[in-house]
């Protein structure tokens, strides 16, 4: 949560409340705005949170009656969201935009590889107990983004010749990647859930950056003759992008299980 949003809060208020609609619960985040003038609801899409924006004298009794009044709203927004797909067995995942089923190997050694069974078909097996599943198939994903990221972010700086201080893989659902002025490269680990020439693009658009700090024409100049990849990747991004946030949704973060099913 970001710290603005705790300093509105008042310190006995609730941070969520939940509200019932159509027989299914769902849980709404509360959060105080000093410029709020009225109440407001929106849905994260990619942590699938409703969020619900308070203006600085409004009360907990109000935003209750507020969120209940728009239940249909929420449900609708929720329902129109793709589908989550939690890290768990029997779930399909992109790795580098190729279908991986994740199937789980009990007691076997060892902790995440890809395989092929004898149809063709892509596996993403992991060892181990079930409760380490998820943890095990993002730490592996993460590395293998890792892996990518710094080779083609090496590549590129090389080919423009520049240098950069490490690349840092993150967890972050609003932006694809970001170049810092100490020159250090950070991108969401989802990328490696996309196409090559997709993350490849990203890793040329943060190496860009290390000469050209801004979207101005000399710098998309720059990056297109770095990767001409450019304009398809970025369309990719502005069809499919979302798309990528709703792998690895933890059960706790989309609120399925409570309510009736979604189709996507
Ligand atoms: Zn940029």
């Amino acid at each position: 949560m970001p710290l603005r949003a705790l300093l509105y809060r008042r310190p006995t208020e609730p941070s969520a409340i939940e509200v019932m609609f159509d027989q299914a619960i769902y849980l709404v985040r509360l959060r105080r705005h000093r410029q709020a003038r009225r109440y407001t609801l929106r849905i994260q899409a990619a942590t699938r949170e409703v969020v619900l924006t308070m203006p600085p004298r409004g009360s907990v009794r109000e935003a209750r009656e507020f969120a209940e009044k728009h239940g249909g709203w929420i449900a609708a927004r929720l329902d129109r969201l793709p589908e989550a797909a939690p890290f768990a067995s029997g779930t399909v995942v992109p790795i580098r935009g190729l279908a991986h089923r994740i199937v789980h190997r009990r007691g076997i050694r060892g902790t995440v590889w890809t395989e092929l069974d004898s149809y063709g078909n892509r596996l993403l097996c992991v060892a181990g107990e079930v409760p380490h599943l998820d943890r095990r198939v993002r730490d592996h994903l993460k590395r293998e983004a890792k892996r990518d990221l710094e080779a083609a972010a090496g590549r590129y700086a090389e080919k423009i010749g520049v240098t950069y201080k490490r690349v840092s893989i993150r967890d972050q659902s609003s932006r694809w990647g970001s170049c810092s002025t100490t020159g250090v490269l950070s991108f969401s680990w989802r990328l490696i859930l996309a196409p090559r020439f997709v993350l490849d693009y990203l890793a040329a658009h943060e190496v860009a950056h290390l000469v050209e700090m801004n979207h101005s024409s000399r710098f998309w100049r720059l990056l297109i003759r770095m990767c001409p990849d450019t304009h398809r990747a970025k369309n990719w991004l502005d069809v499919h992008g979302t798309d990528l946030h709703r792998y690895g949704l933890k059960p706790l973060e989309a609120p399925m299980p409570r309510r009736r099913r979604t189709t996507h």
